[in-house]
């Protein structure tokens, strides 16, 4: 029985094997992009762990346990999460509920599991607490870390825990997920995979909420109208986003604006095959050829400090104010 997972093969075999012979890690981090599937493997191997059906059968998502994990309802599972989604942090008061959560033994089940996520937002106070209960954890607990990049972590969580970095899929395996499994027409389908960046959790959310698509066609003009605007206007534009998005939107622009350079930078190694705005070739070409490649190396890495800043909690209008000051301008 395959587990119900598209791709991330050689993560998830691994993972079976652990799990099948008793010999998972205690604590599993789990890194990779927004909406790759980093929610969906942690679930499904919490899953298998207290699944009541036969070993080669799990997870079952029939029993009683598989069901009330999926409705976040079982007595031996837990997952925390930001409590304001627009400012996402995880804070020590939640890791000390954890703690407390752990200490007593499963009632249902031989394990307890936690899945936190967002992991990079957690304040250094929450990282350090929860650092106890990664030496010492009892036997029976699964803790299951989620985040985007394990390198804004501290290094003291990471070397506790066993790295599983979940990579961007094909474009094929995503439209061909969408095509079977959600029922999407084929040619919407294709158009999803190539704009969803490796993402199925995004592909299969904006095939059913156009808002996503919206929010990222915006996002990209927004992106060349900033390169043709002065100063006083950028400077009005970074007020106005730092305004009317919240943290989470301002990540999720950030996001749209990296694959906007991620294109000029395939442009200017002249492959445009693995291009996701095809749509704005023309606009994006005339980036290419306006600056080096170096500077686009900058930019992108500018982008990705923006967003690592963003979870940080800094201080929303100067941070999008020095970003867009790295733009270069393009008569
Ligand atoms: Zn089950």
């Amino acid at each position: 029985m395959p587990w119900p997972i598209v791709g991330h093969e050689l993560a998830v075999q691994q993972i079976r094997q652990a799990v099948a012979g008793e010999d998972l890690s205690h604590a599993l981090l789990i890194t990779g992009p927004e909406n790759v599937g980093k929610m969906t493997l942690a679930r499904i191997i919490a899953k298998s762990l207290l699944c009541k059906a036969e070993a080669e059968t799990r997870p079952c998502e029939q029993c009683t346990s598989c069901k009330r994990i999926e409705s976040g309802n079982h007595p031996d599972f837990i997952i925390i999460e930001p409590e304001n989604p627009e400012r996402p942090t995880i804070k020590v008061q939640q890791i000390r509920e954890l703690e407390r959560f752990l200490h007593l033994t499963p009632t249902e089940s031989r394990h307890k599991i936690a899945i936190i996520t967002t992991f990079e937002s957690a304040t250094i106070g929450a990282a350090n607490a929860l650092l106890k209960t990664l030496e010492e954890p009892p036997a029976y607990v699964h803790l299951f870390l989620l985040a985007s990049n394990a390198d804004t972590l501290l290094p003291t969580i990471v070397s506790r825990s066993q790295q599983v970095t979940l990579r961007p899929l094909e474009r094929k395996k995503i439209a061909r997920a969408l095509v079977e499994r959600w029922q999407i027409q084929a040619d919407k389908a294709q158009r999803l995979a190539r704009l969803s960046g490796g993402r199925l959790g995004w592909a299969v959310r904006a095939a059913t909420d156009n808002a996503y698509l919206e929010r990222m066609e915006s996002a990209q003009r927004l992106l060349l109208a900033l390169l043709v605007a002065d100063l006083p206007t950028r400077f009005e534009h970074a007020q106005d986003l730092a305004k009317s998005q919240d943290t989470a939107q301002l990540i999720e622009t950030l996001e749209y604006w990296l694959t906007g350079w991620r294109d000029v930078l395939l442009l200017q190694a002249q492959n445009d095959t693995g291009l996701t705005y095809t749509e704005l070739k023309a606009e994006l070409e005339h980036v290419a050829q306006a600056i080096s490649i170096n500077s686009t190396v900058a930019i992108l890495q500018a982008v990705v400090a923006a967003q690592t800043a963003l979870f940080r909690n800094a201080n929303t209008q100067l941070l999008m104010e020095n970003l867009l000051l790295d733009f270069p301008y393009i008569g």
